[in-house]
């Protein structure tokens, strides 16, 4: 039997056509439209691709932009003063800081200068606390791991008591994800590049996020027979037959996970395309509340 594919391009256009109409009746009702801003330090190509990729997804539903681009030399009271102008723009209802900064700034201080009713990629230190507590809300989740969990929803997996299995702990996508999880019922476990014999860890799991950043690390014999698999990774490969001399492939060993997994999200295509959907939703609440606060 082939698994599920978890069509992620698919439900982020959907997600986003409904963002484009309800951004045309804001828009109509206060005379602005939602507006984001960025602020980009450095010259990572990365970092100014997925700018410019937030950029065009603004323009595609109708929302404002802005981005301050600063220079990879750029000072701590530089980038805060960007933060804070952005704080103070009545048309920007969302700041995103694209990470990482460059290494002469502290990242912590920079993302807890970002307003609290602004902070639509869920990374300010009040909102990581209170998606940690229990009976507590995060104003904002942050994008991808909420891409994921939207991804699962879409799958219809029963997360009440199943065993997750996250794989990875960074900041920006394992722990988060593992904390919003937990809020779902889920029994979870965090594995890193510490943990011992991987393998037998995810061989338990109904749910497997894979966010290592390792081609096709996680391999097929490894899954449960009809786990759901959410991989984040992103990863850059040469190859040849491509005219650009590349691809991507993800962190799980993709084509045989079909035949064991029973839903898997693709790279590209699964994952990419909601993280950024979940900015731009995050973003429209974010101008709703700001709005309806006068
Ligand atoms: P990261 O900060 O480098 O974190 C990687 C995590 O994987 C760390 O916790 C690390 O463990 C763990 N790890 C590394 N090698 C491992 C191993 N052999 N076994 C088990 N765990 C291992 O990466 P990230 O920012 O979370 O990103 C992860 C991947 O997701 C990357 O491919 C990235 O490009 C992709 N990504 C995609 C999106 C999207 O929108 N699709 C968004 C963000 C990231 P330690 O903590 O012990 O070092």
């Amino acid at each position: 039997m082939s698994a599920t594919i978890i069509d992620g391009k698919a439900i982020a256009d959907r997600i986003q056509a409904e963002i484009a109409e309800d951004a045309a009746r804001f828009q109509a009702q206060y005379g602005y439209p939602p507006g984001l801003g960025a602020v980009l330090a450095g010259d990572n190509p990365a970092s100014a691709q997925y700018v410019r990729m937030k950029r065009r997804a603004c323009e595609k539903v109708g929302f404002h932009s802005v981005a301050h681009v600063m220079t990879a030399s750029s000072t701590q009271d530089e980038v805060e003063a960007a933060v804070s102008a952005l704080n103070a723009d009545p048309h920007i209802h969302g700041i995103l800081v694209q990470l990482p900064l460059p290494p002469q700034i502290n990242e912590e201080r920079v993302l807890r200068a970002v307003s609290l009713d602004k902070d639509v990629d869920g990374f300010h230190p009040i909102n990581i606390g209170m998606l940690g507590m229990k009976g507590r809300e995060a104003l904002f989740t942050p994008a991808t791991p909420t891409g994921c969990m939207v991804l699962l929803k879409e799958a219809g997996v029963n997360l009440e008591g199943a065993n997750a299995v996250v794989i990875g702990r960074s900041n920006i996508v394992g722990l988060p994800v593992a904390l919003m999880l937990m809020k779902a019922n889920a029994t979870v476990t965090v594995c890193h590049s510490r943990t011992r014999d991987l393998p037998a860890i995810v061989r338990q799991a109904d749910v497997v996020i894979a966010a290592i950043g390792r081609p096709e690390y996680v391999k097929a014999d490894w899954l449960k027979p009809g786990a759901t698999v959410i991989d984040v990774g992103t990863n850059r490969v040469d190859d040849p037959s491509d005219e650009r001399g590349y691809k991507f492939v993800g962190d799980v060993e993709f084509e045989p996970a079909l035949g064991i997994a029973g839903a898997i999200t693709k790279v590209p295509g699964g994952v990419g395309p909601m993280t950024i959907t979940m900015l731009l939703h995050n973003t429209l609440k974010a101008a709703r509340r700001i709005a309806a606060a006068g």
